[in-house]
């Protein structure tokens, strides 16, 4: 069997705790690998390891910082399907799927690139007689980033590339259900020139991300993850003196109005809905159909339902992989198997699919439930697997109510050929991320991604420029050089005025 070690200081270093967790092939069900789990010693040698390296690559030049990251960024795009081929095998999701979220990856590795445009401060001269006031950024020293199972290449590269460009060292502990694709992308980075110590990869479950929360010399904190954890982390690292943002679960909604390109509608909520399983942050989950197209909606988002193949990551004729986990399977399922006493008519009932010869493996089809209640669970939780509900209201004005009640506030959708509505929407909808005729408005890496609402806890969304202020910290430095010709200013015990 495979074992998963950390990444510190430059090189693996093998779990010291003696506790491994078990990394299984969704679409077997077979444990293939195991990974080190670390005690809160293991997490403190890699922060100090982290905290030495910052000595130097604090105080390193944006010309180093930026060649490394060159350096990556050619790396990266050479091994795009190495890195696919981790995340399929560890998460399950579909080769090509996989290689999207690379690319979504290296966009922020791209942006990181540009650091030399984005960290030139802002200078003022002669505020007063002789004197001029400078505003730059600076580092915050050993920087934590805690992430999920369903990104695990992009997500981690939504934080380290920006974090260490600005100048932070970076201790990242992935997701222990999928591992391996962390440790390649540190290895990537050693590859690239990055000196040992500026990024470690530590393993482990809760004992590890509470060590972290804890440590002294860990400045800052970014997470994603569920609502349930996004705010534990907020709360405790902020308790703990920390800056933090934490991303959270959601519930992304897909308004479609009476006017609006059914087809076009129908299409992009079944990508959008059981793209990745679901278990995407930003998958629409619920589709608000207005007034009397709602029958044809469905029928259409049916019809293209019916026809994707589920099957194993690997096979190039899958649309769609298994969950991650059989536990989450039947979570999942449950909701399938509870939605009609609750309320909803269900349309498709993807629970009890399989593919024949994985019979292990963690196997739902597709579900598609209509007339969802507000108050039913399949509705108010984040259920993270291919199920989608419709919803019905008469008025635009009560989808946007509905759509605005709900906790969360990721990402939202309008479907409508009407500009003014779609306006109108993106002013009134309670969420951080809009799309028009767009049903998954992740935004580019030189704009910044994150909710609003259970959807995120912090001021700060993650990269983009809101990244960069995260990773750096302000600093005014106001200086007089008197003109060699003026006489000495003399005592003045005023406060300092400029008018
Ligand atoms: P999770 O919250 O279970 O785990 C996230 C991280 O937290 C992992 O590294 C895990 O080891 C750690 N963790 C888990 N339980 C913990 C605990 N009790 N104490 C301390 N640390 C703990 O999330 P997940 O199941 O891996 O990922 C799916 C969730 O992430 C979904 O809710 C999804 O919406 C969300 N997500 C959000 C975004 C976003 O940008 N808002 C992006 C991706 C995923």
């Amino acid at each position: 069997m495979k074992t998963v070690n950390h990444w510190i200081g430059g090189k693996t270093v093998e779990g010291a705790s003696g506790t491994y967790g078990p990394v299984t092939d969704p679409a077997t069900g077979e444990v293939t690998t195991q990974v080190a789990l670390a005690s809160a010693e293991e997490v403190d040698a890699a922060v100090q390891v982290a905290k030495e390296a910052f000595l130097s690559w604090g105080q390193s030049s944006l010309a180093a910082r930026t060649k490394v990251l060159f350096a990556y960024r050619a790396l990266l795009d050479a091994n795009r399907d190495a890195v696919a081929e981790l995340i399929t095998a560890e998460h399950g999701k579909v080769h090509s799927d996989a290689l999207g979220e690379v690319a979504r990856g290296l966009e922020i590795v791209e942006l990181a690139c540009g650091i030399t445009t984005q960290l030139k401060g802002e200078l003022s001269t002669s505020v007063s007689n002789s004197v001029d006031v400078a505003a730059i950024r600076q580092p915050l020293g050993v920087v934590a980033g805690i992430t999920p199972f369903n990104f695990p290449a992009m997500v981690p590269m939504w934080m380290f590339p920006l974090a260490i460009a600005c100048g932070n060292t970076f201790v990242l502990k992935p997701s222990e259900k999928d591992p391996s694709a962390s440790n390649k992308l540190a290895e990537l980075m050693a590859e690239a020139g990055l000196p040992a110590g500026v990024l470690n990869v530590v393993h482990g479950d809760k004992v590890a991300v509470d060590a972290l929360l804890a440590h002294p010399d860990v400045a800052a904190v970014s997470f994603v993850g569920s609502t349930p954890i996004a705010r534990h982390i907020h709360t405790t690292a902020s308790a703990n003196g920390k800056r933090v943002q934490a991303l959270g679960g959601a519930k992304n909604h897909m308004l479609v109005l009476p006017d609006a390109d059914l087809d076009a509608a129908a299409d992009a909520a079944v990508s959008a809905a059981y793209g990745s399983a679901g278990e995407r942050c930003m998958a629409i989950s619920a589709v608000v159909a207005v007034g009397s197209i709602a029958d044809t909606l469905v029928d259409k988002i049916r019809e293209r339902a019916e026809k994707i193949k589920v099957g194993p990551g690997n096979d190039p004729t899958s649309e769609m992989g298994p969950l991650i986990t059989a536990a989450h399977r039947d979570k999942v399922a449950s909701y399938v198997k509870g939605a009609a006493a609750q309320g909803a008519d269900v349309v498709l009932d993807g629970t009890g699919y399989t593919v024949e010869g994985k019979e292990n493996g963690h196997w739902i089809g597709l579900s598609l439930l209509d007339n969802v209640r507000t108050d039913s669970d399949a509705y108010r939780d984040e259920i993270f697997g291919p199920v989608l509900c419709v919803l019905r209201t008469e008025t635009y004005e009560e989808g946007v109510a509905l759509i605005n009640a709900s906790p969360f506030g990721n990402g939202t959708a309008i479907f409508t050929r009407d500009g003014g509505a779609a306006r109108r929407f993106q002013l009134e909808i309670q969420a951080g991320m809009v799309g028009v005729n767009v049903p998954i408005p992740v935004p580019v890496g030189y704009h910044s991604f994150g909710g609003w609402k259970d959807s995120l806890f912090g001021d700060h969304h993650i990269y983009g420029n809101d990244g960069i202020h995260f990773y750096t910290r302000g600093k005014v430095v106001t200086t007089r050089w008197p003109d060699p010709s003026d006489a000495p200013a003399g005592v003045d015990l005023g406060f300092p005025r400029n008018h």
